[in-house]
């Protein structure tokens, strides 16, 4: 029954979220997480320490660099990217596949490189941008973090705007306005329907 759905939305029942630093793509997954169990969204390994409350397994798996480097060349990785600059992240071929034959709605929240990797390797998936309301909005997002130096800032402002443009490259565009509103449409996009919400 979950297959013939996730096989109906048109796209093998794969989708990718991508989009710019900062525009708010890990709330949305955290709210599909806790809003959607019929989605099936992908844990990614990652080398980057756990934040307070992240749990392995469940977040990310946390491994070592060198346990990192095993997997890439065992090709485990359906997709790997370095992400600013320092951590490695990757999405694991093998649970996708697995969720994808079982006919789960699958949904990845990767960065822009992960996007076009998996894009080569799936151009039958479901490519969804995720972008700022507005630039104004982008800047103040970055900005509101209060915890960068200005020079900082500068330098996230300009890999936002060189992000931004690859907007094209994508199915369709969702507009992060709301949290709630922007993560229904996604999962409308899924071919899933949205719960109700409280108003
Ligand atoms: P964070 O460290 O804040 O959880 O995530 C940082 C960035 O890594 C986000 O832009 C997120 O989309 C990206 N990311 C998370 N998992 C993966 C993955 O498996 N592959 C790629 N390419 N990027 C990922």
């Amino acid at each position: 029954q979950g297959q013939r759905a996730a096989t109906e939305a048109g796209h093998g029942g794969l989708t990718v979220l991508a989009g710019p630093t900062a525009v708010g793509k890990g709330t949305v997954s955290t709210y599909i997480r806790d809003t959607y169990p019929e989605v099936w969204l992908s844990v990614s390994a990652t080398t980057r320490a756990p934040r307070e409350g992240e749990v392995d397994g469940v977040h990310y798996y946390f491994v070592g660099p060198t346990e990192f480097e095993r997997l890439v060349a065992e090709g485990a990785f359906l997709e790997w990217a370095v992400v600013h600059g320092q951590n490695r992240y990757g999405t694991l071929r093998r649970t996708v596949q697995e969720a994808i034959a079982a006919g789960k709605h699958v949904l990845l929240e990767i960065d822009l490189q992960g996007a076009r990797q998996v894009k080569a390797a799936m151009p039958d998936a479901q490519f969804v941008f995720l972008a700022p309301p507005s630039w104004d909005e982008m800047v103040r997002r970055l900005r509101g973090r209060g915890t960068e130096t200005a020079e900082e800032q500068q330098r996230r402002l300009e890999t936002a705007k060189i992000e931004l443009a690859a907007e094209p490259e994508f199915d369709v565009t969702v507009v992060n306005d709301d949290v709630k509103r922007a993560a229904d449409e996604l999962v409308s996009l899924m071919g899933l329907t949205p719960h109700a919400r409280p108003a």
